[in-house]
């Protein structure tokens, strides 16, 4: 068995160590005997979505956001859309979430017109929504407490067709109004987590890696169990901080 990851522009959406989630998933992989390639794409460097059974957005600032506007209209906006539909697995954060939705109004009022490949969009604020924080994914993603680190102006709000990734118990998560964080969408994961998100929530992990694995391979059994001691401490010292704030 293999899985072939596509980065999305990791020189340029990449904040708060989101490439250690690329590192996770291959090494979990890897643990278990199944291989795994990581391509990066970027500006100008077209993608070949057949190629490809998870793809990755890290975050960016506005700024770097709409540096890629035009790389995206010029083709990949279009096969991102396609390979969403595809039910490609995707793992989405922060400003790589806000660009898979309709657009984002900066918050002095810009709109910058994104993929549209899930029906949210994003409205800046001024003030931002910072800190660590924590939710509880959907029972259809796994039912688990996620710990990770937000860092966002813009408030995302969800379309009718979309589900939440969870709904907050500690912090801010899409808007700070609804209490949702995150979306899913056919096997879109997207977040508002930094941090990196894998590293400290392995189970979330092996969900996207399962996802991937079942749509390529219809391979339904749960994944080998791996030694998880130093993850799960990692994950509960935060969960427990969060708890008492
Ligand atoms: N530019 C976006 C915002 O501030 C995304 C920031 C990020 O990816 N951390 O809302």
């Amino acid at each position: 068995m293999r899985l072939n990851i596509c980065h999305l522009y990791p020189d340029i959406l990449n904040l708060y160590g989101d490439r250690g989630n690329i590192i996770t998933m291959k090494r979990r992989l890897e643990d278990r005997g199944i291989a795994v390639t990581v391509d990066e794409r970027s500006i100008g460097q077209p993608i070949d979505i057949d190629q490809y059974d998870i793809f990755f957005i890290g975050g960016g600032q506005d700024f770097e956001q709409e540096v890629l506007l035009r790389d995206l209209a010029a083709g990949k906006g279009r096969d991102i859309r396609a390979a969403v539909e595809d039910e490609k697995v995707f793992l989405a954060i922060c400003g790589g979430y806000q660009m898979l939705g309709q657009y984002y109004k900066t918050w002095d009022g810009e709109q910058l017109d994104f993929i549209g490949a899930i029906n949210v969009h994003t409205i800046g604020a001024k003030e931002r929504m910072i800190g660590n924080y924590m939710y509880r994914t959907t029972p259809e993603s796994g039912d688990t407490i996620v710990v990770g680190f937000e860092n966002h102006s813009g408030k995302t709000y969800l379309g009718a067709d979309i589900a939440p990734l969870g709904m907050v118990l500690q912090g801010f998560g899409n808007n700070g109004e609804d209490q949702t964080e995150g979306a899913r969408y056919k096997n879109v994961f997207a977040t508002y987590s930094h941090g990196s998100l894998l590293p400290k929530n392995p189970v979330l992990c092996d969900l996207i890696l399962q996802t991937a694995l079942r749509r390529k391979y219809d391979r339904v059994e749960p994944l080998a169990p791996l030694d998880d001691t130093l993850e799960h401490a990692a994950h509960d010292y935060m969960q427990q901080r969060l708890h008492k704030t």
